[in-house]
């Protein structure tokens, strides 16, 4: 069984989520199969889902409703603290899946160089089974 939450370092700047220093400001984040195969071989086939495209400035508003307030309000307080959201995934056949959508591994990298939807982004530490 997992007993910890990764951390997440994501690189897409594209999305609301994203705080500089490749944090994600998200309260939880999903990773997902590809939509059409509905199953992963590479980590191009994953995605995550708590990807929202920051179109304007105003589009923050949009992404409020998952934000993670304790994490921003401690790493205000505790300078250098990792802010993290909650790993759901599943992605099943990844080796650090575990049963109940948790993931094993220690540190996750989203990526997703000029993502405009969410199947441009990737879990960049998937690994086949
Ligand atoms: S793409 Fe996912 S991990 Fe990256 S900032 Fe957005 S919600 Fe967070
Ligand atoms: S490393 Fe694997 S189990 Fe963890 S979030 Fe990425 S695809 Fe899912």
């Amino acid at each position: 069984m997992a007993t910890a939450n990764p951390t997440v370092k994501c690189t897409v700047d594209q999305c609301t989520h994203y705080m500089p220093g490749d944090q994600c400001m998200a309260a939880k984040i999903s990773i997902y199969n590809d939509e059409i195969s509905g199953s992963s071989s590479t980590s191009a086939d994953t995605q995550c889902r708590a990807f929202h495209h920051r179109k304007t400035v105003g589009d923050m508003v949009g992404a409020l409703h998952n934000v993670n307030v304790g994490g921003v309000v401690s790493s205000t307080f505790l300078n250098g603290t990792q802010v993290t959201p909650t790993v759901a995934c599943f992605v099943s056949n990844c080796k650090f899946w575990d049963s109940g959508n948790m993931c094993n591994a220690s540190e996750i990298k989203v990526a997703g160089q000029n993502a405009a939807r969410t199947p441009d982004t990737d879990c960049e530490t998937y690994q086949t089974k």
